[in-house]
């Protein structure tokens, strides 16, 4: 078989591709291995429930993201701006600095002592607005030694960023670069964190809406590339192609530099009692397990179409077994109440390969390139976050309808 363009992965960034090239009327055939597209965002829908694979977030400030999905039918639920934060013996609300200054300093301390980090927020916030990682100059850091060149003071690092940013990193030594630092601090100060009303799963689903079907192959994975362009299924069938865009982890294709993930085990227990202020995200800097924890249902009614509260647990692990599910019920019963019986076990996803880790060195060589046909993208060639994905997506797809152009 020949096409003009194959693309290897169903992911945000393959769709994101493949909306581009339609548009162009460019021939292109989308290669996924699962029986799904979205890749890395999804839901499956079960018993009643929408459960997202792996907790994820949609922020509203995506512009490019936006621009591919109808805004209307996605119906984004918002979740309260800032987070409920356990601090080993009691929940402290941090109100969104971003928002509002003032609650934030009552909420965590003596406002008078730290008055100097509160200038430092608003330069940061201000310096930060327009913020875009390619136009960043810089010789990245980790995130830590950012916060402390840009003066935090410990303890406002220890209460408010360690928590708040571990709970996005998926990691809690803030060993992130700064970079992307900036870039998720850049967008959380423009937009706000959302699901869609019916699951993450509708932003794959909307995005196809603008690609023609015939165009993908689902259940099919690519085993190889061969130097003349030939991609190799794993049925035995092979297809010539003028261009491949490569939007997986490469290096299990052709060799190049592997990617580094961290994972993430995701349980959903259902609770009968509602966890006060269930529309903010908790977050448990000094708990052995859990990462995070969401009402999915306080946010979009759609998660749950029983009477009963949908809980999305995200606990930084490679296992799970009936062991963490006893610790994390007994766990939930002493943050929220209720008692162990309270809480059902409904459901684990198991994310050996979640989030990419994008230490200080990232970003120093990762950018969407084209070579003798090969593009090579996705979110690590970009940013490890949906609109990153979908930049990158874009971008290899520029490269396709210039090069085919000139
Ligand atoms: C637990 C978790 C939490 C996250 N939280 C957030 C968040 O809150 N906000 C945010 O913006 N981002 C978040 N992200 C990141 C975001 O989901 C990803 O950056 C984005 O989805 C990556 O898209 P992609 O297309 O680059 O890659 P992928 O989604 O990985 O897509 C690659 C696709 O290729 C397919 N594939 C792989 N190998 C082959 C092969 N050989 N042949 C055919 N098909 C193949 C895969 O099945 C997959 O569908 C999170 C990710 C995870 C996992």
């Amino acid at each position: 078989m020949k096409k003009r363009t194959v693309i290897i992965g169903g992911g945000l960034s393959g769709l994101a591709c493949a909306t581009r090239l339609e548009k162009e009327n460019h021939e292109y055939l989308i290669i996924e291995k699962s029986s799904r597209l979205g890749g890395r965002v999804g839901s499956v829908y079960e018993d009643g429930y929408i459960f997202d694979v792996g907790f994820q977030v949609y922020n509203t400030a995506y512009a490019t993201t936006n621009s591919l999905l109808d805004l209307g039918e996605l119906d984004l639920k918002m979740f309260k701006p800032g987070s409920f934060i356990h601090d080993g013996k009691k929940f402290q609300m941090i109100s969104d600095p971003l928002r509002d200054l003032s609650q934030l300093f009552v909420s965590l301390f003596s406002s008078v002592s730290l008055i100097s980090d509160k200038i430092r927020i608003m330069l940061l916030k201000n310096d930060l607005s327009n913020y875009s990682i390619d136009n960043d100059p810089t010789v990245d850091v980790s995130t830590f030694d950012y916060l402390r060149s840009r003066g935090f003071s410990d303890k406002f690092i220890e209460l408010f960023f360690r928590p708040f940013f571990s709970g996005i990193f998926l990691e809690s030594k803030l060993e992130t670069s700064s970079k992307f630092f900036k870039y998720v601090f850049s967008n959380f100060s423009k937009g706000l964190a959302a699901l869609p009303s019916n699951g993450m799963q509708k932003i794959p689903d909307l995005i196809k809406k603008n690609i023609n079907k015939t165009s993908v192959t689902l259940n099919r994975c690519v085993e190889s590339i061969k130097p003349d362009r030939r991609v190799v299924l794993d049925n035995g069938d092979e297809i010539i192609a003028e261009n491949i865009v490569i939007t997986v982890n490469s290096h299990e294709l052709i060799g190049s530099k592997s990617v580094q993930y961290s994972p993430v085990v995701n349980l959903y227990f259902s609770s009968k009692t509602f966890p006060k202020n269930g529309k903010y995200i908790y977050l448990f800097p000094k708990d052995d397990l859990i990462n995070n924890i969401a009402v999915l249902n306080a946010v979009s009614p759609r998660y749950s179409s029983s009477s009963r509260y949908l809980l999305s647990i995200s606990i930084l692990r490679f296992n799970c077994d009936e062991l963490l599910i006893k610790k994390i019920r007994e766990k939930l019963a002493y943050y929220f109440g209720g008692g162990k019986s309270s809480y059902n076990f409904l459901k684990s996803f198991i994310i050996k390969k979640a989030t990419i880790k994008q230490d200080k060195n990232f970003f120093s060589n990762n950018s969407v390139t084209m070579q003798d046909g090969l593009i090579f993208t996705g979110q690590h060639k970009v940013n490890g976050s949906i609109e990153g994905a979908v930049i990158s997506g874009l971008k290899a797809a520029n490269y396709i309808v210039k090069s085919s152009k000139s």
